[in-house]
């Protein structure tokens, strides 16, 4: 069965899905697919009223279930047949993944799907094995840490991978026992909407995944600042982790996770195995056309190295093909939307204009939709924005270096620190390195998350507060409670 789909034959799930009902909504937010420009539905908003019902359903729904209360192997239980479901449900899912988003649907099912329901199963897991600690003191006492759930944890994902930042989201809020209003991308809503209905299937007490669509401003803001949600959890970009950061300040502290963006580095050493790098570092700038957070787009290599390394890149970057994100065969995905493209090449214009040297790409390709080409550029001013700036696109930037000092001078950005890749074949310099690059991830001879769910994921400087996946993100979503007992 080929996964290839007609995109105008799809119905999609319009609305808001508050407790065990979808709330139609007017929309208002035009929406447009990525792979053909086509104006194909529009985003409702939710107001401050709705966001607030939202909030009331799950502390209701919190309270008849019990959920944080029930035995833990209840709550695995549920998450594991909601997982069992997702994988159930893949290709419907995909299509709703696809029409929207840049992800191609033949990369969702084994992929971004397969993986989300993997991640739920991971976190359902911690539900009955992490607890409470007693702790040493001396006899005459008992000394006890006890963790609770928070209770309403606002989540707001972004549009780059709906389903996986949905996934990483739910799962561990829900294994942990809280209820979740969550906030998809106005952009790409509707497979969240659904997954939130399998969830249903799956015999989750109704109340316990709310996800209101809207935009950032009215819809975000009015979760992130109300007063019933007790954490935030956001995915996104660090202008937006700053205005949450300032709306939480103004109207109520709470603990929130932030993951951000990223500018990340590729280091490579001339005794690294140059075709193997070649690939790794092609793939971490193509992938989803570089709107990964960790998407690898400052080249770092060292000189004698660079001239046989860009040529391997350069040859791989012109293969690839863009084909819409509904054909099976579709690898390289399109531009999230025709202003993000403009951006892109703004940036990349304005690092050529100012002297710098296009190796590869620099243009709109030639195809119906909002691809751009994989582009390299070099000989590039310190303070283009092109270096400065995530991109988020597929443009990776060339810079070279004489020793390791200045590998991880040029490496260290003042303002990001999500990952960093590293190629060397010399065990020692990898570990001298690790230690010292200043990013929350490092990649050594390969780039890319594994299926390692229990690496958690986050950055350092304003790339992020607080961690995704790992026993992290279990932990993150309990607060805890010191107890001392004198006997
Ligand atoms: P974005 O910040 O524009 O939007 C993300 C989400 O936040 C959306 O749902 C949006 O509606 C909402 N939002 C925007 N302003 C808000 C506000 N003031 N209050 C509350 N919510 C608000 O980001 P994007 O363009 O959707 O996604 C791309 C960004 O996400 C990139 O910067 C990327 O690096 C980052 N990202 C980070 C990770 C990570 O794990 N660190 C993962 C994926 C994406």
């Amino acid at each position: 069965m080929t996964l290839s789909f007609d995109p105008n034959s799809l119905s999609l799930p319009i609305g808001h899905l508050v407790g065990d009902r979808l709330i139609a909504a007017e929309g208002a937010i035009p929406m447009r697919r990525p792979s053909d420009g086509k104006a194909y539905a529009d985003c409702p908003i939710a107001d401050a009223d709705l966001v607030d019902h939202a909030v009331q359903t799950a502390k209701t729904a919190l309270k008849t279930s019990n959920w944080g209360g029930v035995h833990p192997r209840e709550r695995l239980n549920v998450l594991h047949r909601w997982a069992d479901i997702i994988e159930q449900e893949a290709s419907a899912l995909a299509k709703l993944e696809a029409l929207s988003s840049t992800r191609p649907v033949g990369q969702l099912v084994e992929g971004d799907i397969a993986i989300s329901a993997e991640q739920i199963r991971f976190f359902a897991e911690f539900a009955d094995k992490e607890g409470s600690d007693l702790v040493p003191t001396d006899d005459g006492n008992l000394g006890m840490i006890m963790t609770e759930p928070y209770g309403v944890v606002g989540a707001i994902t972004p549009w780059n991978f709906p389903i996986s930042m949905a996934a990483w989201k739910l799962g561990p809020a829900l294994a942990a026992g809280n209820a979740v209003v969550l906030k998809p991308s106005e952009m790409t809503p509707f497979s969240t909407v659904y997954l939130a209905e399998l969830a249903l299937r799956a015999g989750m007490p109704a109340g316990l995944i709310n996800v209101v669509l809207g935009d950032g401003p009215v819809t975000g803001t009015a979760i992130t600042g109300h007063p019933d949600i007790a954490k935030v959890s956001f995915t996104g970009s660090t202008q937006a982790g700053s205005a949450i950061m300032e709306n939480i300040a103004r109207t109520g502290v709470k603990p929130m996770t932030l993951e951000l963006g990223g500018k990340s580095p590729q280091l490579v050493f001339a005794d690294a195995d140059l075709d193997q790098a070649a690939a790794t570092i092609t793939a971490g700038i193509t992938s989803n056309a570089g709107q990964a957070c960790v998407a690898g787009s400052r080249l770092i290599v060292e000189e004698s190295a660079a001239a046989a390394l860009v040529e391997a890149i350069v040859t791989r970057m012109k293969t690839v093909v863009p084909r819409p994100t509904w054909d099976a065969t579709a690898q390289f995905s399109p531009i999230i939307s025709e202003k993000q493209r403009q951006r892109i090449h703004s940036i990349v214009s304005a690092a050529i204009s100012a002297g710098a040297e296009c190796l590869a790409g620099g243009a709109h390709m030639d195809a119906p939709g909002y691809f751009y080409a994989p582009t390299l550029i070099a000989g590039i001013d310190q303070n283009s924005p092109s270096l400065t700036e995530e991109i988020f696109g597929p443009v990776l930037t060339l810079q070279t270096f004489r020793d390791e000092d200045e590998a991880l001078s040029l490496a260290d950005h003042p303002t990001y620190g999500l990952a960093a890749g590293l190629f060397t074949r010399d065990l020692s310099r990898a570990i001298r390195l690790t230690r010292r690059l200043q990013a929350g991830t490092i990649w050594v001879n390969r780039y890319g998350r594994s299926r390692d769910h229990i690496l958690p994921t986050g950055g350092y400087k304003q790339s992020g507060i607080g961690k995704d996946l790992g026993r992290e993100a279990f932990h993150a979503n309990r607060k805890s409670k010191s107890v001392l007992i004198r006997l």
